[in-house]
């Protein structure tokens, strides 16, 4: 089996996936593929990601919300 050349971590995109060893924890592969991934995430990207879904899922009738609220939230609501 071919050994990885251990990557640049310098050079590496500020990504949350990112782990210390500049392997990918998101995806199933072992090495990051850098700045052009399209799955690149920074925190503040996240943080922006998360009140857009809680606004679009706030904006969902009350019971649809209760429904999300128990299958993905263990019955409380974050977006409230
Ligand atoms: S940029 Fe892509 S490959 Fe690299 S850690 Fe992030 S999601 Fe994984």
């Amino acid at each position: 089996m071919a050994k990885l050349k251990t990557p640049n971590l310098l050079e590496l995109p500020d990504c949350i996936s990112l782990t210390d060893l500049g392997k990918c924890k998101r995806l199933n592969i072992p090495i990051c593929q850098g700045q052009n991934c399209p799955f690149k995430m920074t925190t503040e990207e996240l943080i922006e990601s998360k009140k857009l879904s809680f606004r679009i899922i706030s904006d969902l009738d009350e019971s649809l919300q209760s429904h999300i609220s128990m299958k993905y939230y263990n019955g409380s609501m974050p977006w409230k």
